[in-house]
């Protein structure tokens, strides 16, 4: 067939198509002959049991980008398995017309030097606040078994697609809307896959037996000041750096048995360096939410409870100029319904969901909740947080102009002005430096580099595969715009001692340390007064360059129950140039032993222990996933170290070691109460024995991530027969300084339990030996500074 014909027909087909999909009566405020998203997915997203896959998702937002004038949909890079990255831009026609203007004006407010300085500088920004529009980010679905916000994405765009509704009409006109259907297109499917799997068996509902992103899994919004993950690269670099969005708005889901839905603002502790202005701003815009929803008749609503604005790993928008706006709406199980009682809604720090108060009200009084009550409490609020950023377009953009100018202003006497990353003799160093560098260059911060004259460096100048060869120093001047990311990441902060009122430690969302330079052993000098350091240089090359280690063959446990720090560990390790091999092991290849014997080493990723044991509980999983390594695995594993390998324990994952091993060592923190020891994620100091093979290129005082981590004595009058090797046999290569305080950045109680314990032991046992870590030598690949531990225990016996 000729191709014009061909095209004809197409478009004929098209246009019959259209009409056919597009039969019933559109409402009168309607735009025609833009499609709902029923008609692609062939169900209403929020419909029980029913989840669209990625690639619905994805033909849903092209056709509407091809229907509706008012939609832009775009790919914006490959996730972690070669899913698309997409992204809609939803505006008025008129604005999607001139977005090079609207990024060109919020370029200028966020870093107010473009305008020049004093009066001038104002009246330029008042001309450009008054011409702007407010933009805000919408980011779904990170977490993939919460699974509302993605579907809800879907409802979003329609509406505001088709609608011609006043009130849409004027959030289009005042705002852009960057909306991201899901910033984890891979877990779409993971959990689409295993919910279609197991619908209509006992296991409906459940969550997936695996990480629902390939390396992080729920800690894939850990990573928004490390920037590891291409998907975290992605909305960084091509969202964030692009748009700084004044609001971002980012839908979760919490736990089915307290409030209906979390709004802010965040609980204590608040980092300190987030700007106030940010702190008004999602206290303002949260709280007026609250009370909107409230008006509409939504029930459950907590603000100021649960969520704390700590850590800069979940909130890259606090300083970078924007508020976030985290709303978490209670789960169902995936797409089923659950129903519960009054009296089964459970309490959470800072509310009671059965008692009205302060920042919770009013209640909810059970019954069914089902996917359709969370889509409704998710486009409802995003609809008003739409709202208040478009009728408060100009507070928006003045309040973020105002940050940009208290961020470049210059610095007074005693005040902080610059951050100085100098040069070090040690080549390893230097690399974990330029490390450090280029997570500041992708937030954006301008860097100063010069020679060790002080001259200036231009950035070509610095060949990306030789960094090694060129000595520069690197400064981070604050009088700029996103200094407050620099202070964040760069300063060791102590986590405030926060405690319930019966004394009680109350735990932190996530955990309490972030400061880099202890993580990544980089020296960091603070600046009081001007840097003598010309103006050389804007971006860094974007490098990453790991140290060499000695080839290994490593088996790395992948449990049936999965673990963040699982996929953590394989990320790192397939990374590593110098690892051979990386297997991942099930509970069945290690109970049938001869999968492992080709293996340098096994890793055990940190974990609970009777979870290392006995997996998912019998019945909670289909049969083949129930039961752990079991007494079979332990036999295997004895049997590989006995004959020459090395088993590598991470963290609590050493108590299985201590316990299954019938080791001479104790967990001196094992039962305790938080009031008598506490650590819910902080950097340690420890001390190592440098001739100790495990600890062969390492200083003699380095860090420990400690998370619920364990401290280790060693039993020297045990009876002889409880144990399966003697106290000679176990070496002590890392421990807590016996007189000082171990904690560096973070919080820990009780810190007086664990001074002068072991923290990382070596136990012979046959021709092999066990590696027993007290805390995470890979944590999140953050702690660069205690890689060559990992590395070493790796290489076989020594
Ligand atoms: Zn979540």
């Amino acid at each position: 067939m000729n191709k014009r014909i061909l095209a004809l027909v197409v478009l004929l087909i098209g246009l019959v198509c259209l009409c056919v999909q597009d039969f019933s009566k559109p409402a009168e405020s309607a735009v025609q002959g833009i499609l709902a998203p029923e008609a692609v997915l062939g169900f209403k997203p929020g419909d029980d049991r029913k989840l669209a896959s990625w690639n619905q998702v994805v033909e849903y937002f092209d056709r509407l980008d091809r229907a509706s004038d008012r939609v832009m949909f775009q790919t914006l890079g490959k996730s972690t398995m070669d899913k698309p990255f997409v992204m809609a831009t939803i505006s008025a026609p008129e604005n999607l017309a001139r977005l090079d203007e609207f990024k060109m004006i919020q370029e200028q407010l966020a870093d107010p030097r473009k305008l020049g300085t004093g009066a001038a500088r104002d009246r330029r920004a008042a001309e450009l606040i008054r011409r702007g529009k407010t933009i805000v980010l919408i980011t779904c679905g990170i977490h993939s078994t919460e699974v509302g916000s993605y579907l809800s994405s879907m409802l979003i765009a329609h509406r505001l697609a088709s609608s011609n509704e006043p009130e849409i009409q004027n959030l289009l006109q005042n705002t852009i809307i960057l909306l991201v259907p899901s910033l984890n297109p891979d877990g779409v499917d993971i959990v689409k896959n295993w919910y279609d799997k197991t619908l209509g068996t006992p296991y409906e509902g459940t969550d997936p037996p695996e990480l629902y992103h390939k390396y992080t899994g729920h800690d894939n919004n850990r990573d928004w000041y490390a920037f590891t993950q291409v998907e975290t690269q992605i909305t960084v670099d091509k969202i964030h750096n692009v748009w700084h969005p004044q609001i971002v708005h980012d839908i979760h889901q919490q736990g089915a048995m307290g409030s209906r839905l979390f709004l802010p603002p965040y609980m204590q502790p608040v980092e300190p360096n987030v700007p106030k202005q940010i702190v008004e701003g999602y206290t303002e815009l949260g709280n007026w939410m609250a009370r909107e929803m409230r008006a509409k008749g939504f029930q459950g609503i907590t603000t100021n409870s649960t969520y704390d604005a700590w850590s800069p790993s979940r909130a890259y928008s606090h300083y970078h100029g924007g508020v976030r706006i985290l709303s978490e709406t209670a789960s169902a199980k995936i797409a089923t319904p659950i129903t519960l009682k009054f009296d089964q809604l459970t309490s959470r720090e800072g509310y009671n969901p059965q008692k009205e108060s302060a920042n919770f009200g009013p209640l909810w009084r059970g019954g069914e909740w089902k996917l359709r009550d969370i889509t409704n409490y998710m486009t409802t609020a995003a609809f008003l947080l739409l709202r208040h950023a478009s009728e408060n377009r100009e507070q928006w953009l003045r309040r973020f102009y105002e940050i940009g100018t208290d961020a470049v202003r210059p610095r007074k006497n005693g005040e902080v002005t610059a951050y100085f990353l100098p040069v070090s003799k040690d080549g390893s160093k230097t690399v974990r430096r330029l490390r450090l560098a280029t997570i500041l260059a992708r937030a954006g911060l301008d860097l100063k580099l010069s020679d060790l004259k002080g001259n200036g460096i231009d950035p070509s100048a610095l060949a990306v595969s030789r960094p090694l060869d060129t000595p520069f120093q690197i400064a981070i001047p604050l009088d700029q715009p996103y200094a407050s990311f620099a202070r964040a990441i760069l300063e060791p902060l102590r986590y405030p001692d926060l405690r319930d009122a019966s004394g009680h430690p109350v735990p932190p969302y996530d955990v309490t340390a972030h400061s880099l330079p202890l993580l990544m052993d980089v020296e960091v000098i603070t600046v009081r007064k001007p840097s003598r350091f010309r103006d050389a240089t804007a971006a860094l090359p974007m490098v990453f360059q790991g140290r060499s280690f000695a080839p290994a063959r490593v088996a790395l446990y992948k449990a049936s129950q999965p673990t963040m720090d699982r996929g953590w560990t394989q990320w790192l390790l397939e990374r590593n140039p110098e690892t051979k091999q990386v297997a991942l092991l099930t509970d069945e290849s290690i109970r049938r032993h001869s999968s492992i014997a080709g293996f340098d080493a096994v890793v055990i990723p940190d974990q609970a222990s009777r979870t290392i044991l006995n997996g998912y509980r019998a019945g909670a999983m289909p049969p083949e996933l129930t039961g752990g390594l079991g007494q079979e695995g332990i036999k295997a594993l004895r049997e590989y170290v006995e004959s020459g390998g090395t088993v590598v324990f991470l963290n609590r994952a050493s108590d299985f070691a201590i316990e299954q091993f019938k080791l001479p060592i104790k967990n001196v923190v094992a039962g305790l109460s938080r009031t008598e020891f506490y650590v819910p994620g902080s950097i340690l100091r420890i001390e190592l024995d440098t001739t100790h093979p495990l600890a062969q290129s390492m200083p003699k005082q380095s860090i420990a991530w400690a998370e619920e981590s364990p401290a280790f004595e060693i039993i020297e009058n045990g009876a002889a027969n409880q144990y399966s090797v003697p106290a000679s046999a176990v070496k002590v290569v890392a421990w807590y300084p016996p007189a000082s305080d171990p904690l560096l950045s973070g919080w820990l109680l009780g810190g007086n339990r664990i001074k002068g314990k072991a923290a990382l032991l070596e136990v012979k046992m046959g021709k092999g030996r066990l590696v027993l870590f007290g805390f995470r030598p890979q944590y999140r690949a953050q702690s660069l500074a205690t890689y060559p531990l990992f590395f070493n225990a790796l290489r076989g016996s020594s």
